[in-house]
């Protein structure tokens, strides 16, 4: 497999260099410079294959020869060990469940699977790998439980205190191992500023191997495919070929998937982007102007993102032919006050509780129904996480209703193991020297 930058279609690395650089010197990002499309004999007994089997069909024939087909498999099979099922909402609206892994949220994917690499990829008495996060949340808690325990990896995840829920600290404080927990006295900005300051210091990048885990990583993006072909394959067991998936969006790498997974003969009807206020992509589509802002709290803030990361793999999968792009794509905005009564909606007429950014992906798909003249055809928004993630969020009579997942209830009972520290990169540095600069 090789792979280019969206800023340079001439540059060619191969896929070890991409997964350990994350982004190109060039600051574009990554891509596949073949997109292989999957032979219609497999697209047309899909519904005969597992999720581990298509996971691995797909990635096999995306990532070509980089990785031998055994050592692949026991990959895939290692990394997607959770399901991910489609459920029938009502009529013809279903719900694909992403939270089924270790953190309960579609990060899963894409961090179990750039852990095994990252692991598979790395040769024994190798300087161990530091990898850095920022997390407001969601996505440290989905490094931290993927890389547990993965040999040569050591995990350092810096969160904004008080600032993420109860659930999410529990999930990025409790683990032990080779996974570090630091709680900044700040913001999440505050915290990507220091691993940014951390990734451009030459000391700390003589004395340690340090890399990032954020989503423009290609092996986070790659997993995140198989499971708009496992949906599939669902549907076409009970009988519905004719899709349109709904994707809650915030950095938009999980739809950028969902548009890869297509250009590899998806048959797919329509992508559908939903998002908070923070609307870059839904005004681009509108007016043809793209312009980032600063981010905006929301309800669903897994998805306050101004400036969308992935934004431009999108763009380089089509060509930079909005023409084109808007032919698959559409996308709608939501405010909190929106979310809120879709919440409450869903969980009184059809007695499910969606979490925030899931409940965003609802109304953009009944909104969808409404714009469109085309009714004949299955509507999957996808749940990204966990309603237990952003309890604060529900009223009470549905938070009560919340059920808690056997993987959360056991984390309750670990000992917290954080540290403390203030904004001052000095702080972290000499945190990160002191603990690992001689290991
Ligand atoms: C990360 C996240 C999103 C946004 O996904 P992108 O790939 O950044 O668009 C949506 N919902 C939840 C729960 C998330 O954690």
């Amino acid at each position: 497999m090789k792979l280019y930058s969206t800023n340079n279609h001439n540059l060619s690395v191969d896929f070890p260099t991409a997964v350990f650089n994350s982004m190109p010197l060039d600051k574009g990002l990554y891509m596949p410079v073949d997109i292989p499309v999957l032979d219609k004999e497999f697209i047309d007994h899909i519904e005969q294959y597992s999720l581990p089997q298509i996971a691995f069909k797909v990635a096999s024939v995306l990532l070509q020869d980089a990785i031998p087909a055994g050592d692949l498999k026991a990959i895939i099979d290692d990394a997607i060990n959770f399901d991910a099922p489609v459920v029938n909402l009502a009529g013809n609206d279903f719900v694909l469940e992403l939270f089924h892994g270790p953190s309960l949220a579609f990060k899963d994917f894409g961090a179990r699977f750039m852990s095994r690499i990252m692991g598979y990829f790395l040769k024994e008495n190798e300087k161990t790998l530091d990898v850095l996060v920022a997390t407001s949340g969601d996505t440290g808690g989905a490094v931290a439980l993927g890389f547990l325990g993965v040999a040569n990896t050591r995990v350092t995840i810096l969160y904004p205190k008080g600032k993420v829920s109860d659930i999410q600290e529990l999930q990025l404080c409790t683990n032990g191992q080779n996974i570090h927990a630091i709680e900044v006295e700040g913001t999440f900005d505050d915290c990507q500023h220091l691993v940014k300051q951390a990734f451009a210091d030459e000391e700390l990048n003589e004395k340690l191997r340090l890399t990032s885990a954020n989503s423009i990583n290609i092996s986070r993006l790659i997993p995140q495919t198989f499971y708009y072909f496992n949906a599939y394959a669902q549907l076409r067991r009970q009988g519905k070929k004719d899709l349109v998936f709904v994707v809650p969006s915030g950095n938009f790498g999980n739809i950028a998937a969902g548009l890869l997974a297509y250009k590899m003969g998806l048959p797919v009807k329509r992508f559908v982007a939903a998002t908070n206020v923070n609307d870059t992509v839904p005004r681009f589509l509108e007016s043809g102007i793209y312009e980032t802002r600063p981010s905006v709290q929301t309800y669903s803030n897994a998805m306050d993102v101004g400036a969308p990361s992935n934004w431009v793999r999108i763009m380089d999968l089509f060509n930079n032919d909005k023409a084109a792009l808007e032919k698959v794509m559409k996308g709608y905005r939501f405010t909190d006050d929106e979310t809120l009564e879709a919440i409450k909606a869903i969980y009184n007429e059809f007695d499910y509780i969606a979490c925030p950014h899931t409940a965003i992906a609802w109304l953009a798909l009944q909104q969808y129904r409404m714009d469109t003249s085309d009714q004949e055809f299955a509507g999957v928004f996808l749940s990204t996480a966990h309603a237990c993630k952003f309890p604060d969020v529900f009223p009470e009579e549905i938070k009560a209703d919340i059920e808690i997942p056997e993987q959360v209830k056991s984390l309750a009972a670990k000992p917290k193991l954080a540290t403390a520290m203030d904004t001052g990169f000095e702080s972290f540095k000499k945190y990160l020297l002191t603990s690992y600069g001689n290991a």
